[in-house]
């Protein structure tokens, strides 16, 4: 059975064809550009008719949407009731599910008849228990608004979770496993049992760790101290700690960080200083999620950084576990969320 794996962005479509249960890839592609200026490919559904012209017999869909909030705790078929759900989500996932949603309607036009799957980044942190997913804010911004953490590469986290139970050859509901997903975005997850009970993402992927250009955690009341010191309005404070911050922020060289590795090698200060409080940062996470779940079995690092940049691990894990009296394993597991959303699809669709 083929199933067709659509990632949406803004402005690009990520696909991967698999036959599964095999878990074969038999093809994958990007469509960059669409609707910018000058593009051949207008809107999502142009897109997904240019992937769609290129592959034959899917038999199934599977999307990955960011944002379930409370409505989504673990993947489904998509029908009319359940695309009016990821409508509602929109308010608080402005910038994502929009563009899911599009891909998902351009698909039901496109291949009528064909189940579709929903998968969602938000899910797997739906474990997390009351008192580590609300905040110490008015009990009624949580009732009114949904203000609360729901944490995001949940997908990413129960992926790695999953495999480093195949490699340590334990079942995953006996295993204690913080999960470092340390790409562009940047997340901590501890995963006791097989199920999420707390993550470093919050109501948006803006907290916790220090990424690529966003802040991580920061003291709330800066928000407005920025604003009022440089004049900024709320769109240009948000692009501040969203697109401005983090690695890039701090080291005034760049968001990558093998040219931020390279440039403090040459003696760039900055450069070491967005590094140090990566790692740091990292190292507070990893901390306290093993007082969290009272122990831990394994650390695994994962995505762009966790799995290419070894120097990070290192300074991440030195010393860390002695002190704590524990020693898990540290393992380094590739991601795979195309893969992950193929084996929820496939879970739904093959009967
Ligand atoms: P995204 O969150 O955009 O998917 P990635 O998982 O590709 O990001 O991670 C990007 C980060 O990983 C960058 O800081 C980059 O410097 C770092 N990195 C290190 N080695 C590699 C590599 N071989 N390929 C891609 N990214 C790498």
């Amino acid at each position: 059975m083929k199933i067709l794996i659509i990632n949406c962005g803004s402005s690009s479509i990520k696909y991967k064809l698999f036959e599964m249960p095999g878990e074969k890839l038999v093809s994958k592609g990007l469509i960059e550009h669409i609707g910018e200026k000058g593009s051949a490919v207008g809107d999502h559904y142009a897109g997904l008719k240019v992937i769609l012209g290129k592959i034959k017999g899917v038999s199934a869909v599977g999307h990955r949407v960011v944002h379930g909030a409370e409505k989504f705790k673990k993947p489904v078929i998509i029908d009319d009731p359940v695309i009016r759900k990821i409508r509602q989500c929109v308010t608080i996932a402005p910038l994502h599910n929009p563009a899911n949603l599009a891909g998902i309607l351009a698909c039901k036009k496109l291949l009528p008849g064909v189940t579709q799957v929903a998968v969602f980044d938000t899910a797997f942190h739906q474990t997390i228990p009351p008192y580590a997913y609300t905040y110490g804010l008015p009990f009624e911004l949580y009732k009114r608004f949904g203000i609360r953490k729901y944490g995001f590469h949940g997908t990413s986290h129960e992926f790695v979770a999953h495999e480093a139970a195949k490699i340590l050859r334990k079942p995953l509901a006996k295993l204690k496993i913080i999960t470092c997903h340390l790409g562009n975005g940047c997340s901590i997850t501890a995963v006791d049992g097989g199920r999420s009970v707390d993550t470093s993402m919050g109501f948006t992927p803006l907290e916790g760790l220090v990424m690529g250009t966003r802040s991580g955690d920061i003291d709330p009341a800066l928000v407005t101290y920025i604003m009022r010191k440089k004049k900024l309005d709320i769109h240009a404070v948000e692009n501040l700690l969203n697109k401005a911050s983090g690695l890039k922020g701090v080291s005034g060289v760049s968001n990558d960080m093998r040219l931020l590795e390279r440039s403090a090698a040459k003696g760039n200060k900055r450069a070491k200083l967005a590094i140090e409080i990566f790692v740091y940062r990292i190292r507070k996470y990893i901390g306290a999620y093993m007082a969290v779940m009272k122990g831990c079995d394994a650390v695994i690092f994962t995505a762009g950084i966790g799995e290419n940049q070894g120097s990070i691990r290192r300074k991440a894990c030195e010393g860390l576990f002695f002190c704590l009296g524990s020693k898990p394993k540290v393992l380094v597991i590739p991601t795979n969320e195309e893969l992950m959303i193929a084996r929820s699809a496939y879970g739904l669709v093959k009967y």
